[in-house]
């Protein structure tokens, strides 16, 4: 029993020495909760909360695999299993180079929290590689997936762990992962989500992450009676999910001045329209160049090396990585105009810009709401595949926007002063925790 959110964070780091992301995302959810406890000893004398911090499950592995150049490159795995109090894990598979373990603990413990706040039976779990798809060839990147698969194939299953994509793992990727588990384990099955349509993926799927997070910034624009419809809008990152917010804003009427990558930011004044973010599509999932190429083909400014968030706008939609906006970068945004935050990524404001975001009283919607509809609707994939049908693309995304409609309204519900942050712990801790009392000590 700790007496203080500081002494439970001292039992934390200690515990997992080094994993600085999953500290901040602890200590995050341990800020929310502590009050919330304090009226509900239940929790605390059945000690839910050093549970819920402990992975059920971590499997780390090599994953040796042949180059073009005929050489042995080692790489490793990992998976984090991390609850299933309410439904098999589910969470994306990561490739990246900054990949590690305290990245992937501190992504699989905010997916149980999202997971159950969509509502739908999936417990939280994440995994990756230190694997960077960056200048590899197709043949090498599926060379990887097949060995990566390989290990993984005995963890997972169906109705046990169903990974999907994530920051370097997307319809490519998952192609080559599914075709190894297939034939590893000689069965078609909903194993993995976020597949082709041709083999069981689900319509709006792709769409999925984007299109939620425009819907969760349009809920809390509602709520101040305001829309999207001609508010000016950056958005970081261009890939899946920076994409499709792009697409779902220009749909609602809003104007997307900027993108980025991890090399700059593209700075477009006079709108990134349809047509161009075509371009921008092809760019970087055909030919996986860099952003600058879409300022050399439009005329746009480029920023090399910067992030987005000197830009002024009305509304702010965080879609590349974590810890990419702090405590200065909020101050000029908000200094700016900007009035809404929507988190497309995971844990993109670091603690000090989110304390900015909540102490200005401007919408702030967090990534463990605010991008819920990826998994939603990966959720909903598992549901068709177990049916053996495939819904249409109207009924997916009406399904997508009343989930979003429905996490929005639980954030409100279980917070005072809009505090979207704290309305999300604790609405998705409950579901959570009132599972595991129910199954004992597991
Ligand atoms: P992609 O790999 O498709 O795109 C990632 C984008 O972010 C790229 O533009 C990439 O630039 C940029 N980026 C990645 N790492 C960095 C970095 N360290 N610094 C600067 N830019 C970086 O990934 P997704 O769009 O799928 O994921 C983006 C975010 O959304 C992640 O936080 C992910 O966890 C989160 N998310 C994704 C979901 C999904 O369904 N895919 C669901 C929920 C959350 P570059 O190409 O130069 O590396």
């Amino acid at each position: 029993m700790y007496n203080s959110v500081e002494d439970f964070m001292s039992y934390i780091e200690n515990k997992n020495p080094g994993e600085k992301e999953f500290h901040q995302a602890v200590q995050e959810v341990a800020d929310s909760l502590w009050g919330f406890l304090s009226d509900h000893p239940e929790y605390v004398h059945s000690r839910i909360l050093e549970r819920i911090t402990e992975p059920e499950r971590v499997l780390i592995f090599r994953v040796p695999w042949r180059n073009d150049r005929g050489e042995i490159e080692v790489n490793r795995g990992y998976r984090v299993e991390f609850n299933s109090a309410i439904g098999p894990y589910k969470g994306g598979l990561r490739f990246h180079p900054s990949v590690n373990l305290g990245i992937l603990k501190f992504l699989g413990f905010e997916q149980v929290f999202k997971n159950s706040l969509t509502t739908l039976p999936m417990g939280g779990g994440k995994g990756g590689s230190d694997f960077d798809p960056k200048g590899k060839s197709n043949n090498e990147v599926m060379s990887f997936c097949q060995s990566f698969m390989t290990e993984l194939s005995r963890h997972i299953g169906h109705n046990t762990d169903v990974p999907a994509g994530d920051i370097g793992v997307g319809g490519r990727e998952i192609g080559f992962l599914f075709g190894q588990y297939k034939r590893i384990r000689n069965e078609f099955t909903g194993v993995l989500t976020g597949k082709s349509l041709n083999w069981g993926g689900s319509l709006i799927r792709p769409e999925a992450t984007g299109y939620g997070c425009v819907y969760f910034a349009d809920e809390m624009l509602k709520t101040k009676n305001d829309s999207l419809d001609g508010k000016t809008v950056v958005i970081s990152g261009s890939g899946n999910v920076a994409q499709y917010a792009a697409e779902k804003v220009i749909e609602l009427g809003g104007k997307v001045v900027s993108m980025s990558d991890s090399s700059g930011s593209v700075y477009d004044k006079d709108g990134i329209d349809e047509e161009k973010l075509e371009f921008i599509m092809h760019l970087k999932n055909v030919k996986r160049g860099r952003i600058n190429e879409y300022s050399d083909k439009f005329g746009a400014e480029f920023m090399e090396g910067k992030r987005p968030w000197g830009i002024k706008c009305d509304v702010a939609l965080p879609c590349a990585t974590q810890n990419e906006i702090n405590e200065v970068e909020a101050r000029e945004l908000v200094k700016n105009g900007c009035f809404v935050v929507a988190e497309g990524a995971n844990m993109p404001s670091n603690a000090e810009a989110v304390n900015v975001f909540l102490s200005k009283k401007i919408l702030f919607g967090p990534g463990k709401a605010a991008n819920a509809g990826g998994v939603a609707v990966s959720g909903l994939e598992m549901s068709q595949n177990s049916m053996h049908l495939s819904w249409t693309r109207k009924e997916v995304d009406t399904r997508l926007k009343n989930i979003m409609k429905s996490i929005h309204s639980s954030c409100l519900e279980h917070s005072t002063n809009e505090n979207y942050v704290k309305g999300a712990n604790i609405a998705g801790f409950i579901k959570v925790a009132d599972s595991m009392l129910d199954q004992g000590v597991v």
